[in-house]
């Protein structure tokens, strides 16, 4: 949840609690989507044939060009909404710079080539249809030169020269992606049962599959080649991203390494391909080094945090008290989280409203919607009001409790619910959940800072533990190695190298 929360958009909040694209529950597919599904409306409409800019090769294409264009930004400013930019002028303009020349080396240069650096510590990368690309500051954090950024880069460059998504989102999704919510009546479940099914955010969570990845390794590292990039650098990323292994499960995109399996052939054949070059190639990595010194590592905790199953926000100076076992996800404009079976759903939104009474108002008027008893209600200290609801939703009854309460100047909408059978057993969670809002005054919460890469040079030839002992890091050793690239605690690095210390 961020500071500079912008007030709950309708239709634009979705829960993104899977790491390995299934979705959560396909309660919210609306009834036209899945008429249009069935009976291939949409596709029937956009069907075509296109040449494969990269193959050459004549295709199914049930995309035209503009409307691929169309659908990557689109996506691709949810993306932006949802996950937060990093906010770093420089930084951004340093990615779209070398992206764009890379994409210039591409089969489809004119594309509206779009470079951005999303605010996620999950080290990941993605590819929209249209040439809409992302980097996340996890995986700024950790590459460790500007090859390194060029092979990544360039292999998603790839997969939109190549077509991927397109070919994917022909197959089957097209239908599901531009609708509206359409008969769902009540929008705060559509949006989290739906979650995925209906917004570009799924286009994340593609994979393209063994074939098409190799073909994106033999594009980028082409395109990065060109440019002048040392694509043996390819290599140390995905040794690294191995290394790493899974991502922790909190983030809110899947790790690159999830999508992109670092199979040791591919290893081998990014080897074998970087072997054959002979000319002299560039790493640029202290121009590399010199742009992500001082970009924030890990989580923002300044955003809120989760410590032990309690949601704490230092700057908005609250704490509120998740369920033991849920699955939870921190996002720029909500915090959800999800029962353990999948069954229930717990989200913390602002809401808008002169008070909790108007808010409150405001949500149980909604059509389609039953209120049940409820009134105003001391939480904490904090006014509030708690009602129950009953509404309709696509599979049927949904039942719960929603809070809303006046905290700092802003109202705080806590929003509980699962399907009508299952709400006598989720019930006092739910009313426990929300009864736990409190004001956080412990400074060593509100005063909690991020954390973030330092570039410091080695005076002298040292090992890593050596290293942190003279330039101390709040992360432990293993983490260090990883993040400088070396075995471990007693591996030597070079005199005058250029190594990563994280701060706070
Ligand atoms: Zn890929």
């Amino acid at each position: 949840m961020g500071v500079l929360l912008a007030p709950p958009q309708r239709g634009k909040m979705t829960v993104r609690l899977k790491e390995e694209g299934r979705m959560p529950m396909r309660f919210g597919l609306s009834a036209r989507a899945r008429a249009c599904a069935t009976a291939g409306l949409v596709c029937a409409m956009a069907a075509g044939c296109a040449v494969n800019p990269v193959t050459g090769r004549r295709q199914l294409a049930l995309i035209s060009e503009a409307q691929e264009i169309q659908m990557g930004r689109q996506a691709s400013q949810e993306v932006a909404q949802q996950l937060g930019l990093v906010e770093d002028q420089a930084l951004q303009q340093y990615v779209q710079r070398v992206g764009e020349e890379l994409a210039r080396e591409s089969e489809r240069p004119n594309l509206p080539w779009t470079f951005r650096v999303v605010d996620d510590p999950t080290p990941n990368a993605f590819a929209l249809p249209g040439g809409f690309i992302f980097l996340t500051r996890g995986m700024m954090d950790l590459m460790d030169s500007e090859a390194e950024m060029a092979a990544v880069l360039g292999h998603e460059i790839g997969h939109v020269t190549a077509r991927h998504s397109v070919t994917q989102i022909s197959r089957g999704q097209l239908a599901q992606l531009g609708l509206g919510l359409g008969s769902i009546f009540f929008p705060e479940a559509a949006q989290t049962f739906g979650g995925l099914a209906q917004t570009g955010m799924q286009l994340l969570f593609l994979s393209h599959g063994r074939d098409a990845e190799r073909q994106s390794d033999e594009l980028g590292f082409r395109y990065a080649l060109r440019e002048g990039y040392d694509v043996r650098e390819m290599d140390d990323i995905f040794a690294t991203l191995m290394r790493i292994g899974a991502s922790s499960g909190r983030s809110s995109v899947p790790a690159w390494l999830a999508t992109h399996p670092a199979e040791p052939e591919r290893i081998a054949a990014a080897q074998a391909r970087a072997d054959t070059v002979t000319q002299p190639l560039n790493l640029r990595r202290a121009e590399y080094l010199a742009r992500i010194d001082g970009l924030m590592y890990g989580d923002n905790p300044r955003q809120g945090f989760f410590r032990d199953g309690v949601f704490l926000h230092p700057d908005l100076r609250f704490r509120i008290d998740f369920p033991q076992g849920w699955r939870t996800q921190n996002m720029p404009q909500a915090v959800n989280a999800l029962a353990p079976r999948e069954d229930a759903v717990l989200q913390l939104t602002q809401a808008q409203g002169a008070n909790a009474d108007d808010a409150a108002r405001r949500f149980l008027s909604q059509q389609g919607l039953r209120p049940g008893q409820g009134g105003r209600q001391n939480v904490n200290g904090n006014p509030a009001v708690v009602a129950y609801f009953q509404a309709q939703a696509q599979q049927g009854i949904i039942s719960g409790m929603v809070g809303f309460i006046e905290h700092g100047g802003s109202i705080y909408q806590v929003l509980a619910y699962t399907p009508a059978q299952s709400f006598r057993n989720y019930e006092p969670e739910f009313r426990r959940v929300i009864g736990s809002f409190a004001n956080v005054s412990d400074p060593a919460v509100l005063n909690v800072r991020p954390n973030r890469v330092d570039i410091v040079q080695t005076s002298r030839q040292m090992t890593l533990s050596e290293f942190n002992r003279q330039h101390p890091s709040v992360i432990p050793l293993p983490e260090l190695a990883i993040l400088n690239q070396v075995e471990g605690a007693a591996s030597v690095l070079p005199a005058g190298q250029w190594k990563r210390v994280v701060t706070q």
